[in-house]
This record gives structure tokens, C-alpha cells and sequence, in this order.
């Protein structure tokens, strides 16, 4: 497909504003050359958009079973209230009295976050989660700071854990100490009690974790954590799965995020905007990242919490994700919350169950919202990798499962079919991952070039991310070109 510039043809334009009729300004200090801008009609742009849009692939184009980032379909309703202009052509120093509505968003989805997952208070600053574990690794720092106990340095966090957990761990400057999985998936129970001690600050624990598995001895994981003196991180990150039905407050955990742009219904990719707000227990509170916003009579107000850690991010967090995931909640109530994390949980079973016949599964039995297969012994059988297969699946015009995650899964395959889809899409599914397994066995050959009908097929992937190529060359001559008389 060519590049916006290459379709660039000189004096091609749309004018979108009017000619000048005011007096032009004397003395702005003026550019001398005209930027490189590519110079097309409007039509001509909108196709440029239109093919760009047909090269990529999302949850609006096909079935998405992106395991452990919840890729679901985002209800239009929220676009109509994200796109009113009294949200959208508001000014971030407005100040408080003339937001209030604005104010009233945040503070009603502050109490509804607190509500779901168990906590007393909540900021909603985070940009993403793993902003979200780090606000959480502050709070925990700043409470052992805030009692002398400076010997606290280390955090654990189990190998099943998302890979932005240890990662946050280090940034707060944490030693990370890793606990190894049993052989059902969850914490090793033993392995905690030993790598406990005066020396851990807290644990922090992705649940249900990168398996697709509910720990079943989350309480006792957050009871051994507490005797040595250690604070319980939640990552709600996967909230899919259990929101409307279990709370992290009620297991033990002080503090927790979600991910709006997972959970609650903001779409989800291109690198944001996303929101990762926080929750903690009142005894964290005061250690908030300021501002939140309170309730005093019938007014709004920021507040600074008093022991602050501090500002993660300028103004009040993205707003508009804010707004989207209250918008969701509401629409949903209570019942239909629950029923959602029902439904992310049946519709992975159903497809798991679908499956298992024609592929291993690593942790065989009930899953939560996702399920991640083992390629391991098909590939010694069959040569066919499970980046082959993915591959195969996008010739079957779904978007693959992720793959080689979690890492502790050899030639894994971690698919989320999440709530929204239905019974018959997860039968068309199961039936593309079935061929696809099929070729595998019969026509290796033809899954080791795959994908043969998609733009591109096999980029070299650490080439895209060490040394990207994003800005167009124009060679020298075209500098000269254009002169701003
Ligand atoms: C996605 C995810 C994160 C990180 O969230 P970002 O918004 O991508 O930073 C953390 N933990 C889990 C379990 C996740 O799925």
C-alpha cells in the first residue's frame, strides 16, 4: 500500500479554513520553510484512512481471543457519552465549581471501583496498570516508610505473575524474589513461607493469574504474607473474570488495580489511552497520589491527600476512560456485572473443552476467563510451532491467541474468547483451531509459510521493535522545493 506521501501530489488540498479577513500579525517570528506535508483532496485521505483501517485487525472485524489482556468488544453506548461536548470541550484548569458534573463522573466511579473490588478509597490517576503497580508499590513503601521500617526491601511475586509485575517491582526499587507455581497452577504454598521474612515489603499477586487460574489458597496466601509483616498487592488486571463475584478487600489484599481498558470497555491497544485506577484499604489512604475527589454536601472537591506520595500523572488521569468505564457500569447495574464475569468464564470453558480433545492443555480442569494450551508435544510430532499455528489462525480470519505466554508454558497458546461472544462464533472458532491443528498434522509445509492471505506475513519482529523505520526519508532535494514566500 503506498504511503500517505507517496500518494502526496503537489496542489492537491482541501481547505478547511476560511481565507484570512482580519489583519495579518507583524513580527511572528515565521518559519521559512513549509513543513513537509503531504498534499492530497479530502477524498483521496479518507481512502488512504479507509485501506490503512483494512490492514489492521480488530475486535470489530473478527473473533480476538487474545489471552491475558482482555481484548473485548467495547458497547457503542460509550462512544455516545464520550463524544458529548460538555466532557470533551472542557479546559483541565477549569476550575472546580464550573466542572462539578465532571467532578461527579470521577467521585461516582471512585465509590464504584471501591465497591467492586472491596477497597475504601481509590485514585483514578493511574495511565495503565502497570502506572496501577507502581502506585501500588509506592502506597506499600510509603507505609513502612511512614513506620520507621526501613528493612523491608523485597517484594515476591510468583512466577505466574504478569510480566509487569516484577517490572514494577524493580522501578519502585524493589528487590523482586520469585515464587515458584505447584503443579496446579497456583502459588507454591511452601515456597512462600520460605521466602518470607522481615525483609519482604509485600507480595503481589496476578489473580486470577497468567494460567487462567483462581488461586484456591488466596487466603492463606494473604495470611501468610501478612504474619511476616509484608502488604498484599492485587492485580486486577484480570477482573474479567470474577467481577460482580469476588472481591480482592474480601481476600485479604490491601491494595489492587484494574485496568479499565480491559475491564471496563475502553478499546484496547495502539498504546493508550488507557487507565490502571487504584484501590487500597483506609490505613493507605492518606499515601494516595493527589488528587482524588470528595463529596462535601452537595459539592465536589479535589483533595490532597496528607502524606501524599505525590502526582504519577498531570491533571486527573484520562478522563474519557473514566467517564467510558462509568458509563459501562451503569448500563450493566450490579446484575449484569455479575453476569458478565459469568459468561467470560463459561465461554473459556466452552472453547477449552472444545479443544482439549485436539490439543493439550496445560492445566487441564476448570479455567477462569482464558485457558492456555501446550504445543510442546505436537511440535516434536509435527515440526509446527505455535507460532505456526497462530499464523494458520489468521488465515482463518480470527486473531491468534497470544503466544509463548506465560512463560513458564512451553510453546503456549493463551486464548480469552471473552463474554460478548456467542455460542456460534465459538463454534466457528473451535473449528478454525481444529483445521488448523489438522494441517499441522497432515501439511506441515504449508503452516511454516503461513499466513498466505494477509498484507504482510512474517515480519521480522525484533527488527520492527529495535530499529523501527517511522519517518518517511524525502531526500535532500525535496528540502528545497517549497519556500514560504
Ligand atoms: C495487561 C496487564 C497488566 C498491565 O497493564 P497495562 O495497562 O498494559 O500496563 C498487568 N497485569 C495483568 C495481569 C495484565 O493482564
Amino acid at each position: 500500500m503506498e504511503l500517505i506521501f507517496e500518494r502526496s501530489k503537489k496542489g492537491h488540498r482541501m481547505d478547511l479554513f476560511p481565507a484570512l479577513d482580519v489583519p495579518a500579525a507583524e513580527g511572528l517570528p515565521l518559519r521559512e520553510k513549509a513543513p513537509h506535508l503531504p498534499e492530497l483532496d479530502e477524498v483521496e485521505l479518507d481512502r488512504h484512512y479507509g485501506q490503512l483501517e483494512k490492514q489492521a485487525f480488530g475486535v470489530n472485524h473478527g473473533f480476538y481471543p487474545l489471552g491475558s489482556c482482555t481484548m473485548k468488544y467495547n458497547p457503542a453506548v460509550n462512544e455516545i457519552a464520550t463524544s458529548m461536548k460538555e466532557f470533551t470541550d472542557i479546559h483541565p484548569m477549569a476550575p472546580e465549581e464550573t466542572v462539578q458534573g465532571c467532578l461527579e463522573v470521577m467521585y461516582r466511579l471512585q465509590q464504584l471501583l471501591a465497591a467492586i473490588t472491596g477497597m475504601d478509597e481509590m485514585t483514578l490517576q493511574p495511565a495503565a496498570g502497570a502506572q496501577g503497580e507502581y502506585t501500588g508499590l509506592r502506597l506499600i513503601r510509603a507505609y513502612h516508610l511512614s513506620s520507621g521500617d526501613t528493612k523491608r526491601t523485597k517484594i515476591i511475586v510468583p512466577d505466574s505473575a504478569h510480566g509487569t509485575n516484577p517490572a514494577s517491582a524493580a522501578m519502585a526499587g524493589y528487590e523482586v524474589v520469585h515464587v515458584p507455581s505447584n503443579d496446579k497452577g497456583g502459588v507454591d504454598l511452601e515456597g512462600l513461607r520460605k521466602a518470607v521474612g522481615e525483609d519482604t515489603a509485600g507480595l503481589m499477586l496476578t489473580n486470577p493469574n497468567t494460567l487462567g487460574i483462581f488461586d484456591p489458597n488466596i487466603l492463606e496466601i494473604t495470611r501468610i504474607v501478612h504474619e511476616a509483616g509484608g502488604l498484599c498487592y492485587y492485580d486486577g488486571a484480570n477482573m474479567n473474570a470474577v467481577v460482580g463475584r469476588a472481591r480482592p478487600g474480601d481476600m485479604g489484599f490491601d491494595c489492587v488495580h484494574v485496568n479499565l481498558h480491559k475491564t471496563f470497555s475502553t478499546p484496547h491497544g495502539g498504546g493508550g489511552p488507557g487507565s490502571g485506577p487504584v484501590g487500597c484499604k483506609a490505613f493507605l489512604a492518606d499515601f494516595l497520589p493527589h488528587p482524588i475527589v470528595v463529596k462535601e454536601g452537595e459539592t465536589y472537591h479535589f483533595k490532597k491527600m496528607e502524606k501524599s506520595f505525590g502526582r504519577l500523572k498531570m491533571f486527573y488521569g484520562n478522563f474519557l476512560v473514566i467517564l467510558r468505564a462509568l458509563t459501562y457500569i451503569l448500563m450493566l447495574g450490579r446484575d449484569g456485572l455479575s453476569e458478565t464475569s459469568a459468561h467470560a468464564v463459561l465461554n473459556a470453558n466452552y472453547l477449552m473443552k472444545k479443544l482439549a480433545p485436539h490439543m493439550d492443555m496445560a492445566y487441564p480442569g476448570i479455567c477462569m476467563h482464558e485457558f492456555v494450551m501446550t504445543l510442546e508435544h505436537y511440535k516434536k510430532e509435527t515440526g509446527v510451532s505455535a507460532l505456526d499455528v497462530a499464523k494458520g489462525l489468521l488465515d482463518e480470519g480470527m486473531h491468534p491467541p497470544n503466544m509463548y505466554f506465560p512463560l513458564i508454558v512451553h510453546e503456549a497458546l493463551m486464548a480469552e474468547p471473552t463474554e460478548t461472544e456467542n455460542k456460534e462464533t465459538l463454534d466457528r472458532a473451535a473449528e478454525a483451531f481444529i483445521r488448523v491443528f489438522e494441517k499441522g498434522r497432515t501439511d506441515p509445509k504449508s503452516l511454516h509459510t503461513a499466513p498466505h492471505t494477509t498484507p504482510i506475513g512474517r515480519p521480522d519482529e525484533v527488527k520492527a521493535a529495535r530499529h523501527p523505520h517511522i519517518r518517511y526519508d524525502f531526500g535532500e532535494q525535496h528540502d528545497s522545493e517549497i519556500n514560504i514566500s
